[in-house]
């Protein structure tokens, strides 16, 4: 078995841009033409290229790169029980997606995410996978719920569905769980915060695995206070887009959970460089926040939106980033 560093670890929050054989397996399933089968062997293609780029990038705790989903929230609602597919609804200026329609009690049928996990421990030669699902904070935000009529009802049902999925990768052998929650930030209120607080109880109560909740962008400072009692083992958040404004919170809110550092902005075409990420590390050590064995070096969020030599080169300066740090620190 791999091991893992016990300083600095490195890891990735998710995502991957789609490799060819992905985009293949996807545009040939919308239109109906393509078995199961062939879907599973394109797919299985992708993330081991996924993989294999993690691997030469030196990352520690890798994923399989979601190359099946085309969306984080349509993804599981396609799969999941009392769902319906909605109608189109803009996020961004040009994206678009398809806001699913809760019409009956959400149920958990079948695994989700195991079979591509399971693909990616067949490549990665020993090192962790993480389990990686959508949190039900966010399949609440991102549907329209047409059937409980009352969000505390829906997170819940929500809540103990998605656990299922999560026994299924623990009992496969997971031994990292993460749950994303993009959504909250974009309500950043107490009782939000709270909420999802109680979901994640049903959620992860009990899973033996270490637990992980990434919230990406917003104004994190604002919940804070609310979420440092989530029953998870670490917290991952986004550093490196907006300028490390975080860190002096979590300094003041005595934050002492593990943290996954983005240091590295998905939204840039520019790679960062091994000096700049290092000095990234060097900053949160010299405010002594957390030691180095509490300290996780990852990208902000997933990497979907990024050309992949770009992405490639973006994992392994900071790899060697955290390497040098480990030196130091
Ligand atoms: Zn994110």
């Amino acid at each position: 078995m791999y091991e893992v560093p016990r300083k600095f670890p490195t890891t990735v929050v998710g995502s991957y841009p789609k490799l060819p054989p992905a985009s293949r397996a996807l545009k040939l399933r919308k239109k109906g033409e393509i078995s199961g089968e062939e879907f599973r062997r394109l797919i299985e293609e992708a993330i081991r290229d996924v993989v294999e780029d993690q691997l030469w990038a030196g990352v520690d705790i890798i994923s399989d790169g979601e190359q099946s989903r085309e969306d984080m929230v349509v993804y599981f609602a396609e799969i999941m029980e009392g769902y319906t597919p909605g109608e189109w609804v803009k996020i961004f200026d040009n994206v678009y997606f398809r806001k699913p329609i809760i019409i009956g009690p959400v149920e958990w049928t079948k695994p989700m995410t195991l079979e591509d996990w399971k693909t990616a421990v067949k490549y990665s030669q020993g090192r962790p996978v993480k389990g990686i699902l959508t949190g039900p904070y966010t399949m609440l935000e991102w549907s329209f719920d047409l059937h409980y009529g009352d969000r505390y009802e829906v997170i819940m049902e929500l809540a103990k569905a998605l656990r299922k999925e999560i026994e299924a990768l623990v009992e496969a052998g997971a031994k990292y769980i993460q749950v994303d929650e993009p959504a909250l930030s974009t309500r950043p209120w107490r009782e939000e915060a709270e909420m999802l607080g109680e979901a994640l109880k049903v959620m992860l109560s009990g899973v033996e695995a270490k637990k992980i909740v990434h919230i990406c962008f917003g104004r994190i400072e604002k919940i804070l206070p609310y979420i440092l009692d989530y029953p998870v083992d670490q917290f991952d958040f986004e550093f490196k887009n907006s300028d490390f404004r975080l860190l002096p919170y979590l300094k003041e809110y005595g934050f002492n959970k593990e943290l996954g550092y983005g240091v590295i902005n998905v939204h840039s075409l520019q790679v960062e460089t091994v000096e700049e990420v290092k000095e990234a590390i060097d900053r949160i050590m010299k405010l002594d926040i957390l030691p180095p064995e509490k300290i996780y070096v990852d990208p902000d969020c997933g990497l979907k939106r990024l050309p992949r030599d770009i992405a490639k080169m973006k994992l392994k300066n900071m790899v060697e980033a955290a390497r040098l740090a480990r030196e130091e620190w």
